[in-house]
């Protein structure tokens, strides 16, 4: 190990600065966050320094000199000059005080780490200058597991633990208890922003065991396929699961990113009418929420969007047991961007409907003419079945035959197939095209765009017989 790593105390300690420019005025924030004297030596500052002077920044208006150092806990060399910062380094080393060149390692006797700051939680990252850009892509990723509610947390469980230590003097007893603060209910209300509801169940739990243990489903929306399309709430639900209980649509890659030791039910796979299956599914989330397990109802694309996630909260109101929502990319949204096809476009389309085709009496309630209406994008959820119908109403509502249509089949996943055409050869192109279900139908001018900004998997296919295009729509192929 080249560098020892710690983390100084600097409130209230001398911290000398040589430099005014940019890259000082950066030192000199994160010195401030720490609560360091701070004097400035340099002919001139930036304004963004020279607004902190006098209250927080002491500047001398002049060039370094070797008194400036002694009595300084640390200083920094930020001149940007390799000159100046050599003969700052040189004085510090040899008064015996730390000394860091900003970007010159060798000419440092300490270095600053990049960190994630989730005060009190702060963490450090360094390569040593060995590969800077590594250690910004740990700093990334680190970043992204951390949300912000870590510090909350963090601050929350500083604030009850001279009680804890109180209550619970037994070290074992102490290490269960905090594995229940920081994985259960009170860590899940406070990153919720319900702190007095934290403070309850902390009041609760100290007071005494209770019989109750409550648990809670999280209802996640897993996105269209593509594991990169979860959100970092969702991955954290996974994460902690005692259960999952999974639908058909959510893809393998997300599954395997669940806790390791959680149960996993696919409930897609039930045999039954869908009503029956829809009561158990809502009973087993009940069942397994009281025995305090941490449940997770894990759905394609959105809960709340042709998910029956509305459904399902009700039912667990209904049953008191407690619940959260993550929302998660809807088919709609992903299927389109993987496509290459702008769901609104200022010259094609200024709305959008997101419609469910699911079987003829779902179509036989849908508004015809306001989906026909010009300039907006219709994106059909469950539509293969019906295609021709759904053809034939959009047609006889005025929307022209020629408009172009998208399907858009296993999108963001491997296997993902576009279909460009028209809206009269929808059914005869999904056809001659063997399109299965899952698949999302687009109908508008914008589906014509895939044939050009088609990114992602295939090439799209254009199939669209012999029929001409509406004038102002983007050229195929
Ligand atoms: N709650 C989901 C939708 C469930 S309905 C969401 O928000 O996306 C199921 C329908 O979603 C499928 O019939 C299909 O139309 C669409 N769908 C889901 N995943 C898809 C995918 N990867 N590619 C294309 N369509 C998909």
């Amino acid at each position: 190990m080249q560098h020892f790593p710690i983390f100084l105390d600097l409130r209230g300690a001398p911290v000398l600065i040589v430099g005014g420019g940019a890259v000082a005025a950066r030192k000199l924030a994160l010195l401030r966050e720490a609560g360091a004297a701070m004097t400035v030596v340099a002919p001139e500052v930036t304004p963004a320094i020279s607004a902190l002077v006098p209250g927080v920044v002491r500047w001398h208006a002049r060039a370094f000199t070797r008194a400036d150092v002694p009595g300084m806990r640390i200083v920094i060399a930020a001149t940007g000059d390799r000159e100046a910062n050599a003969r700052v380094a040189a004085t510090a080393r040899e008064a015996n005080v730390p000394v860091n060149v900003v970007d010159d390692a060798a000419l440092s006797t300490f270095i600053v780490p990049a960190i994630v700051d989730r005060s009190p939680l702060v963490v450090a990252i360094t390569s040593g200058g060995a590969a800077p850009l590594l250690a910004t892509r740990l700093r990334a990723r680190i970043e992204a597991m951390l949300d912000e509610s870590w510090g909350r947390l963090a601050r929350f469980a500083d604030r009850w633990r001279a009680r804890i230590r109180g209550a619970l003097p037994d070290l074992g007893t102490r290490r269960g208890f905090y594995d229940w603060l920081l994985d259960g209910p009170v860590a899940s209300a406070v990153r919720a922003g319900r702190e007095a509801q934290a403070e309850q169940l902390m009041e609760e739990r100290l007071a005494g065991p209770s019989k109750s243990r409550p648990g809670k489903v999280t209802l996640v929306g897993a996105g269209p396929g593509d594991p990169g399309l979860l959100t970092l709430h969702a991955l954290r639900a996974l994460q902690q699961a005692d259960m999952i209980l999974t639908d058909r649509l959510v893809s393998a890659g997300i599954l395997a990113l669940a806790r390791r030791e959680a149960e996993i039910i696919d409930v897609g796979k039930t045999p039954g009418r869908h009503g029956a299956r829809q009561g158990r599914i809502n009973r087993l989330l009940v069942v397994h929420a009281r025995r305090g397990r941490a449940v997770v109802r894990l759905k394609g694309g959105d809960p709340f969007i042709f998910g029956r996630g509305g459904e399902e909260l009700e039912y667990l109101e209904r049953h008191g047991v407690a619940y959260e929502v993550v929302p998660g990319i809807t088919a709609a949204i992903a299927c389109a961007a993987y496509a290459g096809i702008p769901l609104t476009h200022r010259d094609h389309a200024q709305g959008l409907q997101f419609v469910t085709a699911h079987c003829r009496d779902s179509l036989d309630r849908l508004d015809w003419r306001g989906l026909a209406r010009p300039g907006q994008t219709l994106a059909f959820y469950m539509g293969v079945a019906e295609l021709e119908r759904l053809r034939d109403r959009l047609i006889e509502a005025g929307l022209p035959p020629a408009t172009p249509s998208a399907i858009v089949e296993n999108g963001t996943r491997p296997e993902q197939r576009v279909v460009v055409t028209t809206l009269a050869a929808l059914p005869s192109a999904a056809r001659r095209q063997g399109i299965a279900p899952p698949a999302m139908l687009f109908v508008g001018d914008v589906a014509a765009f895939a044939t050009r900004f088609g990114w992602f998997g295939g090439t799209p296919v254009a199939d669209v017989e012999l029929l001409a295009l509406p004038a102002k729509a983007p050229v195929y192929g």
